[in-house]
């Protein structure tokens, strides 16, 4: 089932690239597969997939500590500032980072390990209460204060859309965040302009790579349905 799952979303990111003008290498399919066994992750890398993302920490330790063959592992999820502390020689990138003591003790579990981590800024678009993340109006002066952290490369912004029937409906979200990054560029706060958009679900990620997506994170559309049920 994940290797024809897999097949349709890879069929859907060409259809997307091809309707926006993109070339299908600006986009990178992140296999979301939090809650899902390590057999899950074998059929996904026998297609060819190595680039994972994960919302908990012990849980991509876990699966880290198992599978032996170098993978990206993304971390997606909110995360405590105590949990940091795994993550260097292990996580390839941030996409969570939305308060300063959050960014300062990546900052120094990094130094620690004389590490350099790339970083996304992740932004509430919607406003919603659910939702972690920078409201948009805040970005600009968080990007100025953690622009000083050294080991962090702030490589781009993420956002989670809201749950929706219609994913026309997110497209507003899309845009104004890749919007929020083309402005940033253009105050030249950062050494490095920002070139990263992690954007787009099961639900619309057709629609976040037509708004300019480089990574989409998807879980359900891959692996299935997950059972929260079975876990802790
Ligand atoms: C779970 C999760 C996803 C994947 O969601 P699906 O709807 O299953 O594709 C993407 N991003 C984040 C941050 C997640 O926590």
């Amino acid at each position: 089932m994940i290797k024809e799952n897999l097949e349709i979303v890879e069929s859907n990111i060409r259809k997307a690239c091809e309707k926006a003008g993109r070339e299908r290498s600006e986009v990178t399919l992140i296999a979301v597969s939090k809650t899902k066994p390590v057999e899950a992750l074998r059929e996904a890398m026998d297609c060819g997939i190595r680039v994972f993302g994960e919302n908990k920490v012990q849980e991509m330790k876990d699966k880290n500590a198992v599978i032996t063959e170098d993978l990206d592992w993304h971390m997606i999820g909110h995360l405590q500032a105590n949990k940091v502390k795994y993550l260097p020689g292990m996580a390839c990138m941030i996409h969570s980072v939305d308060n300063i003591k959050l960014a300062q003790e990546i900052e120094k579990q990094f130094a620690k390990n004389d590490m350099k981590i790339d970083v996304l800024i992740e932004v509430n678009m919607a406003g919603e209460d659910t939702k972690f993340g920078l409201a948009p109006q805040e970005v600009v002066t968080f990007v100025k204060e953690i622009s000083a952290l050294p080991h962090l490369n702030i490589r781009g912004l993420m956002t989670i859309a809201p749950y929706t029937e219609d994913p026309e409906s997110n497209r507003q979200y899309f845009r104004g965040l890749r919007e929020l990054k083309d402005e940033i560029n253009g105050m030249n706060i950062l050494p490095v302009p920002m070139d990263t958009l992690s954007m787009g679900m099961t639900g619309d990620y057709q629609i976040a790579i037509e708004e300019g997506a480089t990574f989409v994170r998807v879980g359900t559309g891959i692996f299935g349905e997950r059972d929260y049920s079975l876990k802790s």
